[in-house]
């Protein structure tokens, strides 16, 4: 959690304000408010794995804050600040997530306090088993009950160690791999999950550059191309929202701030070359072709179109909310904005485009990892040849009438090459992907226009949010 001031509220508790905020503009029995906002379960978990000789306590949590749809879903964090407050926020913002971009999960959420630099692949290994071992027994790892998927610290690895794990507890369950999402390919895993926050995060500004009304809210104009992006942390999320804006859509990645500083370049970084960087020498320090800031939490006080935090919660609030410069920010990371600081910035008249949406990606792709290990099959393993066989028919058709009737009809370059070729799934999954955060982008940006009392976009994503969690435990009866 970030050092903000002394009355800055935890991460759970500005999760409750942004919760409480939309919920006065709302017409919910008091009840049905408040069982929609606590936080059901919080399961902590001490166990001891014997590592050089000795053996070593963790502790962990997996909480679940919602189950009006089960299995519930949300990531497994492994960082030295994870606490059971924090574990609670995240899984609060899952339920809302899930309902903004309609997938069928109630919301969860899980940390284990370690820091992953200090143990060798192994010694991770053995710990990550264990950790699983103890949420399997419980159920807190289920293809039916509770799916996580990865989050700060994690990634295809440890989920590939999760679901062989639950296998070899649930020897006879065929739906064993459904148990956690963000497994390697060869594991059960679904083409472009590892992309898919930051290529979220991608559609989102791309959806959001596509309403000239809140392009202008945020004192911006045009597109997204020349548009000067700053991003907090080059992790998963950050890296691939950088790569993507920078090589697919024109935008200038102007700052990179990591755990060592930040590099700043109003010409613009090489993404790609800055990971690099950051893969061979363990940090930005060093890297040629931009100014070095020490303390790299200042830049994210420079002058840009657009800042992306992309690292953890909290790094925007009371201390610097008042000199961020940004016009939009989107947040990629769940919770970098404080409430206070998020009342700072609406009356700057800041457009903050709000985590349970800008990183939805990564839960959207999970839900179609999901689907596909409960279905067997990859996505698109029916249909390509078949979609293939239909579009040669109509461009052979084209070449006949063309050569039969002497017009002297040609087709485009690349166009024959483009159409006959039959969607792959790492296709269908961005369509997916890309066709999930245009539709809630909508939901949200219609509350935000269309009620005079709604003035931001986060609020007006939890007024949807929380409606069709109300809806669905209305449907349950309660
Ligand atoms: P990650 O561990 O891959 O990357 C985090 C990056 O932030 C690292 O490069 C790290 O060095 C950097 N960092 C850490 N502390 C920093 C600091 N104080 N200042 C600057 N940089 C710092 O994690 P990730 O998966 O990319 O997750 C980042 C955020 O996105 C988290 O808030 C996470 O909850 C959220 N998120 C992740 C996913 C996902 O699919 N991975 C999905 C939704 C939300």
């Amino acid at each position: 959690m970030s050092e903000g001031p002394r009355n800055e509220p935890t991460f759970r508790e500005s999760v409750d304000l942004m919760y409480n905020r939309a919920v006065a503009l709302m017409d919910l029995p008091p009840g049905l408010e408040e069982k929609i906002r606590v936080c059901n379960a919080t399961y902590t978990v001490r166990f001891g794995v014997r590592l050089r000789g000795q053996i070593q306590t963790f502790t962990g949590y997996r909480s679940v804050h919602s189950e009006h749809m089960e299995p519930v879903k949300g990531g497994i964090r492994f960082a030295t600040a994870v606490n059971q407050d924090e574990v609670e926020a995240l899984a609060a913002l899952m339920t809302y997530k899930c309902a903004l971009v309609e997938a069928p999960f109630g919301g969860s959420k899980g940390g284990l306090c370690i820091d992953p630099t200090q143990y060798d692949e192994h010694e991770m290994e053995q710990i990550t088993r264990r950790f699983a071992y103890e949420l399997i027994k419980r159920d807190l790892i289920h293809p039916s009950q509770n799916v996580p998927a990865p989050d700060m610290g994690t990634g295809e690895r440890e989920m590939a160690w999760i679901s062989d794990q639950y296998q070899r507890m649930n020897t006879t369950d065929i739906n064993a791999r459904a148990c956690v999402t963000g497994k390697p390919l060869n594991a059960g895993g679904i083409s472009g999950r590892v992309e898919a926050t930051g290529r979220g995060v991608q559609y989102a500004l791309q959806e959001f550059f596509r309403h000239p009304e809140d392009v202008a809210a945020a004192h911006l104009d045009g597109s997204l191309d020349g548009k000067r992006v700053i991003v907090q942390g080059l992790g998963n999320v950050g890296y691939h929202a950088a790569l993507f804006l920078s090589e697919e859509d024109g935008a200038k990645i102007t700052g990179i701030i990591e755990r060592d500083g930040a590099l700043f370049n109003p010409d613009g970084l090489n993404v790609g070359a800055v990971r690099d960087w950051i893969v061979k020498h363990g940090g930005i320090t060093g890297f040629p072709d931009a100014n070095h800031v020490e303390d790299g939490a200042k830049v994210l006080e420079q002058d840009c179109d657009i800042l992306i935090p992309a690292a953890l919660e909290g790094v925007i609030n009371l201390s610097n909310a008042h000199k961020i410069k940004a016009r939009l920010i989107i947040e990629a990371a769940n919770g970098p904005v404080t409430a206070g600081a998020d009342d700072i910035l609406r009356s700057k008249g800041t457009v903050i485009i709000p985590d349970m949406y800008a990183n939805a990606g990564g839960v959207t792709v999970s839900y179609f990892e999901w689907v596909k290990n409960l279905s067997h099959i990859r996505f698109g393993r029916m249909q390509r040849r078949q979609e293939e066989a239909r579009h040669q028919l109509v461009v052979d058709e084209l070449e006949r009438l063309s050569s039969d009737k002497g017009l002297g009809w040609t087709l485009s370059p690349g166009f024959k090459e483009k159409y006959l070729r039959g969607a792959d799934e790492l296709e269908l999954v961005r369509s997916g992907l890309d066709d999930t955060m245009r539709i809630a982008y909508q939901s949200m940006r219609q509350v935000w226009h269309g009620r005079d009392d709604v003035t931001d976009l986060r609020t007006a994503a939890y007024i949807v949010a929380i409606d069709r969690v109300a809806k669905s435990y209305r449907a349950k009866g309660l």
